[in-house]
């Protein structure tokens, strides 16, 4: 990319924050002027933690684990959210552009093998600031954008060149779920959108060095107990919008947290049998990229098999 457009696309991606558009939800909060919209955060970079991480998928996390910067508060409030600490809240450390690239290197001098950016939707312009400042000073590991799949298909598009590994979540395929879960409208429309604009960027699979990920599309599904009709859509809506080829976890790690505990479909883990109808659903429609868990896997090693990246049992 040249430099001229990366800072045309930094510009434009500055101002689609205020009045802010960052994401479907199209709130329109002048967050410069100090409003603030669904996600309660003005235009600064506020971080909950930063950190090796191991329990990514292995390609991901490898042996020295992926550079996880979890930043607070999310455009999405899913009311069964399994990280409901950082994402309810909007406060953390507040940082600049400038201390966010220290972070990210000092992620890659503790051997990290990745910046993992977890959510990063609503503060995506700053932190391609802190990106840029970051390979000027000597960044050369991947930058994973860990989101949840309501994504704006312009800031998407804005990303290319920036993005080394995108890693969406695909929650739904049904948008009534959506609504009720998660709070927002046309998730299945924009999260499609989003994915076929991510894997022309970056391609469907991800291309592993070394048994590490350094470039490519990793899509996460998180199976819902009682929710199977909404996996087997997703699934359809994956294969229609990117390929049978990319890389597809499905995870079982479903555990009630927030207001889920008491929900009648939600209050409960999901059941081995469910798990296994879904990865069969995929199995038959043709993926082949699969990373699969045994229901109750709840910690990944980190020791995983170099050879076979792709087999997470
Ligand atoms: S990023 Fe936040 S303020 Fe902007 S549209 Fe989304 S929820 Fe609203």
């Amino acid at each position: 990319m040249e430099n001229t457009d990366a800072n045309q696309d930094l510009e434009q991606l500055e101002r689609l924050m205020s009045p802010c558009v960052l994401c479907p939800r199209e709130c329109r909060a002048e967050r410069r002027g100090g409003a603030k919209g669904f996600c309660g955060l003005g235009t600064e970079i506020v971080v909950s933690d930063a950190m090796p991480h191991y329990g990514e998928e292995p390609p991901l996390s490898g042996r020295h684990g992926a550079g996880t910067i979890f930043f607070s508060s999310c455009n999405l409030r899913c009311i069964f959210c399994q990280n409901h600490q950082i994402s309810r809240k909007t406060t953390g450390s507040i940082l600049t552009p400038e201390e966010l690239a220290e972070v990210m290197l000092r992620l890659q001098e503790r051997g990290c093998h990745n910046i993992d950016a977890v959510t990063p939707t609503h503060q995506t312009p700053p932190i391609m600031v802190a990106l840029d400042i970051a390979r000027r000073r000597g960044l050369t590991i991947p930058y994973i954008h860990n989101c949840g799949g309501y994504e704006s298909l312009e800031v998407i598009r804005l990303l290319a060149g920036r993005v080394e590994i995108y890693m969406p979540d695909m929650k739904y395929g049904d948008d009534d779920l959506a609504q009720e879960f998660s709070g927002v409208k046309e998730y299945r429309r924009h999260a499609r959108a989003a994915l076929t604009e991510m894997a022309r960027q970056v391609g469907d699979g991800l291309e592993l060095r070394e048994g590490v990920a350094v470039r490519g599309l990793l899509i996460r599904h998180l199976v819902l107990p009682g929710c199977l009709e909404n996996s087997f859509t997703v699934l359809d809506d994956i294969r229609a919008s990117v390929s049978t080829g990319v890389s597809l976890s499905i995870m079982s790690q479903y555990t009630p947290a927030a207001q889920a505990c008491r929900h009648p479909l939600l209050g409960r883990r999901i059941r081995r049998d469910e798990y296994r109808r879904v990865v069969d659903y995929a199995l038959a429609l043709g993926f082949s990229q699969l990373f699969v868990q045994e229901v109750d896997d709840r910690h990944l090693s980190p020791d995983f098999d170099r050879d076979d990246p792709f087999n997470w049992e």
